[in-house]
């Protein structure tokens, strides 16, 4: 089949790899309809994530159907449209009982294999999912495949970082990052009843889309955040600070940010060895701060009902919609924001 692969640095290549296969009882291979591009994968792209093998096959968003099913699999049929969070769960662990199913003992990320162990990705036409009948879910068809798609990975994770950011109705909530992930995190903090929602960016287009989904819009390069959030709270910051960037420099904005007793969500992917702020610095404003690896699959069933009732146009984040083919430079778009490129949908 046709895959994009990973070889070192900015290196994405279009390339044939061997088909997959069923190789646990509970596998199910599903031909891909849709896979996108996330924020996620340039952290591996750029080598910020140090570790996967070249010739790992990239990607952890797709839709699709699916076509083969091991021996220990009744519940799903070949011919089932399914979503699927970005990694396996086991439904039945400690953490997967508490509906943390980001770290499933059992779980595993799709596209991530280093050392040889792990499982590849889904930029491809077919892509092999273990632990089938407690990852997957079965897409109503009201549903759009891109719908579908976004729920598995940046709706769940926006929402999911809204959830943890203790956002009360009538507070004042700033988004850091106005990426498809903080995007859907401005819906999380509507659904959650935010009053006023300001979301940061400096990308023009990814800010009109935040107005169009309520929010404030704050252009951190003409305009000082901080500031601005100071004035609208009689001088205390943001209630609640949701973060999804994954940087220093988007660390430290939260911090800035957050009033006394206030709480950061941060969503973003933080590769560096410490935190933005202090020990000191925490104390001194008494926050609280959570952070981590959203458990999509438990969001996606509880933001299903969201997705069918349309209440948000969520498909206007996706920017582009290309062949698999072009994925390679569909990565160099991406990256560099260019065309005013939000978030990128491939077809194999
Ligand atoms: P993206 O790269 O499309 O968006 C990031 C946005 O942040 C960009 O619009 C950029 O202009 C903006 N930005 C950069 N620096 C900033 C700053 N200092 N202040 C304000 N804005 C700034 O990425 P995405 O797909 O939206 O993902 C966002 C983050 O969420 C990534 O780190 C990704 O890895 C992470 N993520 C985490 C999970 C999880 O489970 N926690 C799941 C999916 C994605
Ligand atoms: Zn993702
Ligand atoms: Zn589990």
């Amino acid at each position: 089949m046709k895959a994009l692969t990973f070889h070192g640095k900015e290196i994405i290549r279009h390339e044939t790899v061997a088909d997959p296969g069923i190789e646990q009882p509970t596998d199910a291979i599903v031909k891909v309809n849709l896979a996108a591009i996330c924020g996620s994968d340039l952290h591996p792209y750029h080598e910020r994530e140090k570790g996967l093998d070249h010739g790992t096959v990239m990607g952890h968003e797709f839709t699709g159907e699916i076509v083969e099913v091991g021996q220990n699999v009744s519940r799903l049929l070949p011919g089932t449209h399914v979503l699927s969070p970005f990694t396996s769960n086991c439904g039945t662990c400690f953490f997967c009982r508490q509906g943390l199913t980001s770290r499933c003992v059992k779980g595993e990320l799709f596209g991530w294999v280093q050392n040889g162990k792990g499982l590849h990705g889904s930029q491809a036409e077919y892509v092999r999912v273990p632990l089938s009948e407690s990852t997957l879910l079965p897409v109503p068809e009201t549903v759009l495949p891109e719908e579908a798609l976004l729920l598995g990975d940046v709706l769940s994770t926006g929402y999911f970082c809204a959830d943890r950011a203790d956002i009360e109705p009538g507070g004042t909530a700033a988004v850091v990052g106005c990426g498809p992930v903080g995007l859907m995190a401005i819906i999380g903090a509507r659904e959650l009843g935010a009053d006023a929602i300001y979301a940061i960016d400096a990308i023009p287009e990814r800010l009109r889309l935040a107005q169009q989904f309520g929010a404030t819009a704050v252009n951190y390069k003409e305009q000082d955040p901080v500031a601005l959030l100071r004035e609208n709270t009689d001088g205390r910051g943001a209630d609640a600070v949701l973060e999804a960037v994954g940087s220093p420099a988007a660390g430290r904005l939260a911090f800035d940010l957050i009033r006394e007793g206030g709480t950061i969500s941060t969503a973003g992917v933080h590769t560096e060895a410490q935190l933005a702020f202090s020990p000191v610095e925490a104390y001194d404003k008494n926050i609280t701060y959570r952070i981590g690896r959203c458990p999509a699959r438990t969001y996606m069933e509880q933001l299903l009902p969201l997705v069918v009732a349309q209440k948000y146009n969520l498909v206007t984040v996706i920017s582009h919609r290309l062949p698999l083919l072009q994925g390679v430079e569909a990565y160099g778009i991406f990256d560099k924001k260019q065309d005013g490129c939000t978030k990128v949908v491939l077809k194999p």
